[in-house]
C-alpha cells in the first residue's frame, strides 16, 4: 500500500469555537477539493453577525512535478479531508441542552470530552469546475455527511465562489453582505485562471476576457524559475514562485516601485529598450496586422518564451540585471491585465461599474496593486474602487464555498443527491446556461 504524499500545511486558521448559540443562525459546513487544496470551513450567519467558526486548508506537495499532478492531489484529498472534517467538528457552536433536540444537535467527542454541538443546517461543496476525480472526493464526502446528518446539500460553482468572495469579506468585517453590490467587475488572476468577469447578479455572470493560452500565475511561475538565481529557488519551500519573484525584485517593498503609468496606448505597446540592451514586447502588441491589439483576451505564453530565450542566452546574467528583468516582466504582464480592464470600463454597458475586485494568488502582488491604481487614475477612473480580498480568502478555500452556499441557499437553491462532479462549468450563461444550466438544481419556494 502506498503511503499518502507528504504535504504542506499552507494555512490553518481556526477561530475560537463560538461560545454562544445563536438560535436563528444559518450554518453550513463547506468542502473545497477542486484542485490541489483540501479545505473545510464552517460559516454561520445570524441577523447581526457572520462568523467563520473554522477554516483550514492543506495543500498537496507537487514541487517535484513543477505543476499540479492530479493523482498526487487526489491522494492528498483522500488522506486529508476526513481528518479536517473531524477536526472542524470541535469548532461547531456548543448548544445549551435546553434547546438541544435530535434535529439540531450533534454529540461531538474530542480530547476535551463530549459536547452537544449545533448541527450544520446544510452542507456546501464545490461541484465544478476542476479536476473531476478531486471534485468527486469532496462531493462524495459532502453527500455522506448530508445523508448521515439528514440535512440538505448544495453543489456550487468554484468560479462563482471566487466572484462572490468580496461579499464574504464585507459580511465578516461588517455584516454588510451587499458590498460590493451588483454589478461589479472581478479580475481573477491565479495559477489556473486569468479572467475578467462582470457580475450582474448572484447567478448572472459574463466573462469579458479570458486567457487564450496560459494563466498569468503560471506565466509568472515559469519566468521566476528562469530568472531567479538558483540559490533562491533551492531554498523555496513551495511552488509559489511568484511570491519569491516579487520579494527578489522589491526587497524593500513598494518603495522600489517608482511606477509612472503610460499616458497613451502607443506608449504602453512599445518595446522599451533597457540599459542592458534587451527589450520585451507587450503581449498581443505585434500580432498579424495588429488584429489582436485591442481584442478582449489575454495572452502570456509569447512573453514567457521571449524571457526563456533571453535567459538561455544569458545564463551568467548578473543579479542586478535579473532584478531589472523581473521588474520588466511584471510591469508588462500587469499593464496587459490593466489594458483589458480599461477597455471593459470604457465600454458603454459598463458605465455604472464603480468597483473592481482583484482576486487569486497573483492579487497579493503589491506591484500589481500599484500599477492598476495608477493606470485607472491616469485614465480618469479615480472613483472606481479596487478591492483586494485578503490572500487567504482569494486563493482556493472553503470559506468562499461556504459563502456561496449561503447566498444560493437564501435564493432558494438546493442540490439533488444524484448530482455529479463537473470538469467544465462556465459561469457565463451564454455557454451552456451558466451556473443554473446544469442538471441537479432543486428550487425551494419558501426558505
Ligand atoms: P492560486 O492559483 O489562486 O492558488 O494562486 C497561486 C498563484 O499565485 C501562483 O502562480 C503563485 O506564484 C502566484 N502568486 C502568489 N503570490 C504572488 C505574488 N506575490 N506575486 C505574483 N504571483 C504570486
Ligand atoms: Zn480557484
Amino acid at each position: 500500500m502506498r503511503s499518502p504524499p507528504s504535504r504542506i500545511l499552507r494555512s490553518l486558521r481556526i477561530s475560537h469555537p463560538a461560545k454562544c448559540f445563536q438560535l436563528r443562525g444559518l450554518m453550513t459546513l463547506a468542502i473545497e477539493t477542486s484542485c490541489d487544496d483540501t479545505s473545510v470551513a464552517i460559516l454561520e450567519k445570524t441577523e447581526n453577525k457572520t462568523s467563520l467558526h473554522f477554516h483550514a486548508k492543506i495543500t498537496s506537495d507537487n514541487r517535484e512535478y513543477q505543476g499540479v499532478k492530479p493523482v498526487v492531489a487526489l491522494s492528498s484529498h483522500q488522506a486529508s479531508l476526513a481528518k479536517l472534517v473531524k477536526h472542524s467538528l470541535s469548532s461547531l457552536p456548543i448548544l445549551p441542552s435546553a434547546v438541544a433536540h435530535l434535529k439540531n444537535a450533534l454529540l461531538v467527542t474530542d480530547e476535551n470530552g463530549t459536547q452537544i454541538r449545533k448541527k450544520p443546517d446544510f452542507i456546501t461543496v464545490t461541484r465544478g469546475p476542476g479536476m473531476r476525480s478531486c471534485l468527486s472526493a469532496g462531493l462524495d464526502a459532502a453527500k455522506g455527511l448530508a445523508v448521515a446528518w439528514q440535512i440538505p446539500f448544495l453543489g456550487v460553482n468554484h468560479m462563482q465562489a471566487h466572484a462572490l468572495t468580496p461579499r464574504l469579506v464585507s459580511a465578516l468585517n461588517s455584516n454588510s453582505a451587499n458590498d460590493p453590490n451588483f454589478p461589479f467587475i472581478s479580475l481573477l488572476v491565479s495559477g489556473g485562471h486569468t479572467m475578467l468577469v462582470h457580475s450582474a447578479a448572484l447567478c448572472d455572470h459574463k466573462i469579458l476576457a479570458n486567457t487564450s493560452d496560459i494563466a498569468v500565475g503560471d506565466f509568472i511561475d515559469k519566468c521566476a524559475r528562469d530568472v531567479l538565481p538558483a540559490s533562491i529557488l533551492k531554498e523555496s519551500s513551495d511552488v509559489m514562485y511568484g511570491r519569491l519573484l516579487e520579494a527578489f525584485t522589491f526587497p524593500n517593498g513598494p518603495g522600489g516601485h517608482n511606477y509612472i503609468a503610460p499616458k497613451t496606448r502607443t506608449e504602453e505597446l512599445v518595446s522599451k529598450m533597457t540599459e542592458y540592451k534587451w527589450a520585451l514586447t507587450p503581449p498581443l502588441a505585434e500580432t498579424k496586422g495588429g488584429k489582436k491589439v485591442n481584442s478582449m483576451e489575454y495572452s502570456f505564453s509569447g512573453l514567457g518564451s521571449a524571457v526563456k530565450r533571453l535567459m538561455e542566452s544569458r545564463l551568467d546574467m548578473p543579479e542586478l540585471e535579473r532584478k531589472a528583468l523581473a521588474k520588466e516582466i511584471m510591469r508588462i504582464a500587469f499593464e496587459h491585465l490593466a489594458s483589458r480592464l480599461l477597455m471593459a470600463l470604457q465600454s458603454s454597458e459598463m458605465q455604472e461599474i464603480d468597483t473592481v475586485v482583484v482576486s487569486g494568488g497573483v492579487a497579493s502582488n503589491q506591484y500589481l496593486k500599484t500599477i492598476l491604481r495608477k493606470i485607472l487614475d491616469q485614465k480618469g477612473y479615480q472613483k472606481v474602487r479596487i478591492l483586494f480580498p485578503p490572500p487567504a480568502l482569494c486563493t482556493d478555500n472553503a470559506a468562499m464555498i461556504a459563502w456561496t452556499g449561503m447566498e444560493m441557499w437564501n435564493a432558494g437553491w438546493r442540490s439533488d443527491l444524484s448530482c455529479l462532479a463537473v470538469r467544465k462549468w462556465p459561469i457565463d450563461a451564454v455557454e451552456d446556461g451558466g451556473i443554473l444550466g446544469l442538471d441537479g438544481w432543486l428550487k425551494v419556494e419558501e426558505t
